[in-house]
């Protein structure tokens, strides 16, 4: 059977690969801890699933009308943003999302033509290189230089060029857990201002914010110009501990918003009709559970990172966002006898019974990606087998 090219140039998800290794292992009765996990370890909150019950109780079970979003999702969508993010959007300038991977591919699908480049900073979130792709535009990968993995506005103006139709902006980051400033963020901009481009800005942990970076400030907040030229994504799938819900949204210019919507229209009639009621309750609701979450991933971040220090051929920066641990771990290539990040979690798998992430599926095969989604007790378990592999510093 022959395949489109469009097909066989998208690879499975490397996070999939290393879960489906660590099951293999749990099956045949290894203890394995898990560090690949990309979700909240906490339950949705009991009133987020009340008030979708309710909407299921109620028959709001036929097609969502329409169906880029019921009116009252789309009046939550508005009301988060401006609350949390000083924006303020219509509800015609929003769509409701299959998650936020779906808003994003959206935009791709809305803005590519073929050969259209897209600017990717490195480490990227594993979906974007592969959407790029698929939707026929040529990823422009921007290598950071420093190793707090963050991009200087001298590098972005050397990548931009007149073909450049897309900046990819994510912060936090998935997988540096790493965040910009306000500073840095308007920096980045400038070095942009002369081109005719559009800003995605991934903003789904823009409620996972620690330490001095614990502000976040959005993209489209700039300037009035770059409202203009930003789509802003974000999701309940982090904030809210709601991955399996596929609520995401996105919001920006009317005109690109209608398209994607149109191109929703044939593809999934968008988000599930009563789970909108469960994103209205999540915007709108008792927010209690975010600032409990946001508490024991700051404590558990900065705990893990101090322990991946104690490791052989091991440096972490301190996560400033998101959920992730992103370590540079290229010293430790030798002594292992691997060649890169691959290998590296391969080693740890087999001998430590640790899931990691290898960075080559985010741009960079030195680095490895642990997720501190999950309790203290399996971060230090978790080390004390790696430092059994890799000895102590
Ligand atoms: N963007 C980033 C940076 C992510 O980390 C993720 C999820 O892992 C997504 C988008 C997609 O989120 P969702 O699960 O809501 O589709």
């Amino acid at each position: 059977m022959r395949l489109s090219e469009r097909a066989k140039g998208i690879t499975p998800s490397a996070t999939l690969a290393v879960a489906t290794k660590a099951a293999e292992l749990k099956r045949a009765g290894v203890n394995v801890i898990g560090f690949g996990a990309g979700e909240p370890d906490f339950r949705t909150p009991a009133h987020i699933i009340a008030a979708t019950k309710a909407a299921l109780d109620g028959g709001h079970t036929g097609y969502a009308k329409p169906s880029c979003g019921i009116p009252a999702a789309k009046e939550a969508v508005c009301e988060k943003f401006r609350r949390e993010n000083g924006l303020t959007y219509s509800p015609s300038q929003v769509i409701v999302t299959l998650g936020g991977k779906e808003a994003l591919a959206l935009a791709f699908a809305a803005l590519l033509d073929p050969g259209d480049e897209v600017l990717l900073p490195v480490p990227y979130w594993v979906s974007f290189p592969e959407q790029i792709q698929f939707f026929g535009g040529k990823v422009v990968p921007i290598v950071p230089k420093g190793d707090d993995l963050r991009l200087t506005p001298d590098q972005i103006a050397a990548a931009v060029t007149n073909r450049t139709r897309i900046f990819v902006f994510n912060s936090p980051s998935n997988p540096g857990g790493f965040a910009y400033n306000a500073a840095e963020t308007k920096a980045i901009a400038a070095a942009l201002a002369d081109h005719d481009l559009i800003v995605f800005s991934d903003e789904m942990y823009d409620q996972l914010r620690y330490g001095d970076r614990r502000e976040h400030f959005s993209f489209a907040r700039i300037s009035d110009a770059w409202y203009e030229k930003t789509i802003t994504f974000n999701a309940t799938s982090k904030t809210h501990a709601m991955t399996g819900w596929r609520l995401g949204y996105a919001a920006g210019p009317t005109n690109i918003i209608k398209a994607m919507s149109n191109v929703q229209s044939h593809t999934t009639s968008g988000a599930v009709h009563f789970a909108q009621y469960g994103l209205i309750e999540a915007l709108t609701g008792d927010q209690a559970h975010v600032a409990e979450m946001h508490a024991a991933f700051e404590k558990r971040g900065a705990h893990m990172a101090r322990r991946l220090n104690e490791l052989k051929g091991v440096r972490c920066i301190e996560p400033s966002g998101a959920f992730y641990c992103f370590p540079d771990v290229r010293e430790a290539f030798k002594p292992l006898g691997v060649s890169d990040g691959a290998g590296f979690c391969e080693v740890m798998l087999e001998k430590a019974h640790v899931a990691l992430v290898p960075g080559d599926a985010f741009g960079m095969d030195t680095h490895i990606r642990m997720s501190f989604a999950t309790g203290m007790e399996q971060i230090d378990t978790g080390i004390d087998r790696m430092a059994e592999v890799l000895g102590r510093k």
